[in-house]
């Protein structure tokens, strides 16, 4: 499948659309959730265009998962929770709604997010 330049991420990562960065280095880039599950609810992207985990390059998964380790502690250290759920989905089939990319970090438990 073609990637499209135009998603939302794309623009984020270009610089063409705000978003509340924090974190970012050479390869990936986190930011808050426009639309948060949960306090907290931080997303994680790679750089590289790729839409869904099957595009990704291995130096891009190897970077992105770095990353997502580092937000994550971050993010159970800030919201001081004891867990911290990981969501990420691939395809529209499976639920994702912006095509490039990305990780869900959502402190505490997704089913107790989702009932709220
Ligand atoms: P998906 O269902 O594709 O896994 O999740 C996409 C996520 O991106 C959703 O949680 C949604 O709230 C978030 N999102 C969509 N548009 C924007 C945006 O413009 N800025 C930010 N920060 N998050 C967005």
């Amino acid at each position: 499948m073609s990637y499209d330049n135009d998603n939302i991420f794309a623009k984020i990562i270009r610089g063409e659309m705000d978003c509340l960065k924090v974190y970012e280095d050479q390869y990936t880039l986190a930011f808050m959730d426009i639309m948060p599950q949960a306090d907290g609810h931080t997303l994680v992207i790679p750089k590289e265009a790729a839409e869904t985990l099957f595009d990704l390059s291995e130096e891009g998964a190897a970077a992105t998962i770095k990353t997502v380790k580092k937000v994550a502690e971050a993010v159970k250290q800030a919201m001081q929770v004891e867990g911290v759920s990981l969501v990420q989905f691939n395809g529209a089939q499976a639920g994702q709604t912006v095509p490039h990319i990305h990780f869900h970090i959502i402190p505490g438990s997704l089913a107790e997010a989702r009932s709220h």
